[in-house]
């Protein structure tokens, strides 16, 4: 076979241009021959050695030039796989939940914080449709709604709750994204999604703090005006009648500084407890703050039914709140205001059965009042009454009362006890639990106390030089006054004025004045008795005395409140308190003295109980100094 030159040239040629041309095309060849190049050489040499020459220095200058763009190709392949193989780490360590599927909804992929927060392993969700997670809490609209705007904006975002494998359901922000690719065609979805149980836990806790008293788990203040406000709008349409139920605790300021803060937290807990087992279901109970609570009765037309209530309340605390280390009696006032008859606004109501609870403390506790008409007028009332007592004080318009105190034993009057009147013109013989507490709040209570302490030494003194022989006379101080520091220097001016001998003189602080500030009480104390008056506490049962502090006090004498001394003989809660009351003194070394004794039963059963002294009606009312019977 002759071949001319020509047709070698062109054959040349165009084995060239091909060779140029795979070489170009295909790195794999290229990379053959430099991989193996002793094999390309020996595959050339068996088909032409001339072009082996030929083609191997057309294939080196191509190379040389081919080097260099698939060096700046394989630099730009390599940037690309460092973008993508980062994209891969921020898809699988987000936090965010992601799902990708393809344009017919199919779930095409799905990252790791996907596997974490519904629970299903890739597996269990490629090829599978978004639906298969719905928590059936949405309608049809809802994700009509959702895909009408994906269509049109391409895009949507918002709040979807979702199920977990575990078939909880639980909430979670989504956007998803529609992907389209350069001619505008729809290829994939992208979701994103987060977890926001938590926030929305966090949400829920924060509107419950907001709204409802930590301690007790009651609403508070707040939610109480709410609903309050709500319940009246209601009532109104409906005409019907609402109680509003204010209650404070008796004393609690006493419990929580006997016995620490702890201790009182875990009483309120315990009265909130109670209340609501009390009250029951379609009412709104709340604490109000501090030993405050209240009860809206919403449909409670009667005054009768709220006062019924207010019973079963006060019932309710009879029975101890038994607390981790104290078994306690507490007891409770309530203030009672209506609408429509009292009030016509929820504040209204509330600031009405506020006053109506001061009535209530004042009538002696553990007691409900109403708020009326006549609740108000009183309220005016104690105002003038403060302007009228400094008249009363420059007028001598005070008297004061002796009431004999008796030896159980031997039957005789061994002193007597200074009681504070106001002879009112007009109103006639005031009796002091309508003025000392209006004394008490304008300050005027030290000028009495005083002025009283000065006329019972002075009347002592008198009777004394008749011959008329009592051990002693007894005066009350008030808190406010036996919170003042100088007490004992006035109780020591009255004493050196007077002439009367300390011994002879008794002053009474009640225990809940002891309680409110237990060691000013007892520096107090000390220094009195340094003096060498006696000195008792008053209304002794109720106010939580701890019995530690109460054995260090200087004190000679308990005296058992009447409260305790009205049941005798026949309750058995009240003969178990005297009882215990008087072991207790005899223990300490103190005597005791029971207030309020009306009847012969009563002051006999004491003298069995052993019980030192004793006051009350059954001997002698109190009266003024003159009228005393003398044996
Ligand atoms: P208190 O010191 O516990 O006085 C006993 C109260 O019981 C007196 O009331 C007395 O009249 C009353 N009482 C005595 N025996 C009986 C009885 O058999 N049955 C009943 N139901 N009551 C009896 P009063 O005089 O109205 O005094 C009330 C309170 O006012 C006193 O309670 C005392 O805390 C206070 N008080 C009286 N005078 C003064 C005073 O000069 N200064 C101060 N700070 N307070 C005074
Ligand atoms: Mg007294
Ligand atoms: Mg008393």
């Amino acid at each position: 076979m002759s071949v001319s030159v020509r047709d070698a040239l062109r054959m040349a040629a165009l084995y060239l241009v091909l060779s140029v041309i795979w070489l170009v095309v295909s790195d794999q060849i290229i990379t053959r021959i430099f991989d193996d190049p002793v094999d390309q050489f020996r595959w050339l040499w068996a088909n032409d050695f001339s072009w082996v020459v030929i083609s191997t220095v057309l294939i080196f200058v191509a190379r040389l030039r081919h080097l260099r763009f698939i060096s700046a190709g394989e630099r730009v392949r390599r940037e690309d796989r460092e973008r993508l193989r980062m994209a891969a780490a921020v898809f699988d360590s987000t936090l965010e939940g992601v799902l990708v599927s393809d344009r017919d909804g199919i779930i095409v992929h799905v990252n790791r914080a996907f596997m974490e927060i519904t629970g299903y392993q890739k597996e269990e969700v490629l090829g599978q449709r978004p639906s298969k997670f719905k928590s059936g809490r949405h309608d049809k609209a809802f994700y009509q709604q959702m895909f009408a705007t994906l269509a049109e904006k391409g895009e949507w975002s918002g709040e979807i709750w979702n199920r977990r494998k575990s078939g909880e359901v639980y909430p979670q922000w989504q956007s998803i994204c529609a992907i389209r690719n350069d001619s505008g065609e729809l290829t994939h979805y992208v979701a994103v999604f987060s977890d926001i149980s938590a926030i929305k836990h966090t949400e829920r806790e924060l509107a419950h703090l907001v709204h409802y008293d930590p301690l007790t788990g009651l609403p508070n203040r707040l939610l109480f005006n709410d609903r309050a406000a709500q319940a009246l709008t209601q009532a109104q349409a409906k005409k019907r009648g609402c109680a509003l139920l204010l209650m404070d605790l008796d004393h609690f300021q006493s419990i929580n500084d006997s016995l620490g803060h702890n201790t009182g937290d875990q009483l309120l807990k315990a009265v909130g407890e109670r209340l609501e087992g009390l009250v029951g279901a379609g009412v709104t109970l709340a604490r109000l703050g501090g030993d405050e609570f209240a009860v809206l009765a919403e449909n409670c037309p009667q005054v009768g039914q709220a006062a019924a209530l207010a019973q079963t309340i006060i019932e309710g605390f009879k029975e101890p709140f038994q607390l981790d280390c104290h078994r306690l009696f507490t007891t409770v006032s309530i203030g009672i205001s209506l609408f429509p008859s009292d009030a016509q606004s929820a504040e209204q109501l509330l600031r009405n059965a506020d006053s109506a609870l001061f009535k209530a403390k004042q009538n002696g506790r553990s007691d409900y009042a109403m708020y009326t008409e006549e609740l108000t007028a009183h309220a005016q009332q104690r105002v003038e009454t403060a302007s009228e007592l400094r008249r009363a004080l420059q007028q001598e318009e005070l008297r004061v009362y002796y009431q004999p105190i008796h030896d159980l034993f031997s039957g005789s009057m061994i002193g007597v006890e200074a009681l504070v009147r106001w002879q009112h013109p007009q109103r006639g013989l005031v009796p002091p639990g309508e003025f000392i507490p209006v004394a008490e709040r304008t300050g005027m209570i030290g000028e009495i106390d005083t002025w009283v302490m000065r006329q019972a030494c002075q009347q002592m003194v008198e009777w004394q030089a008749q011959g008329k022989t009592l051990a002693f006379v007894a005066v009350n101080v008030s808190s406010r006054l036996f919170a003042h520091r100088d007490l004992y220097r006035q109780v020591a001016q009255v004493l050196h004025e007077t002439g009367l001998s300390p011994a002879c003189l008794e002053v009474e602080v009640t225990e809940s004045a002891v309680m409110e500030d237990p060691e000013i009480a007892l520096e107090q104390l000390h220094r009195l008795r340094e003096l060498g008056i006696q000195l008792a506490i008053d209304d002794f049962g109720t106010g939580y005395s701890s019995l530690l502090r109460l054995k260090r006090l200087p004190v000679q004498k308990l005296k058992i409140d009447q409260g305790f001394v009205n049941g005798l003989p026949h309750d058995d809660d009240d003969v178990a308190i005297v009882r215990v009351i008087i072991a207790l003194a005899r223990s300490m070394g103190m005597k005791v003295q029971a207030e309020g004794i009306e009847l012969e039963e009563q002051s006999r059963f004491l003298l069995e109980q052993e019980c030192d002294m004793g006051q009350g009606y059954w001997y002698g009312r109190p009266v003024p100094a003159q009228q005393l019977r003398w044996a």
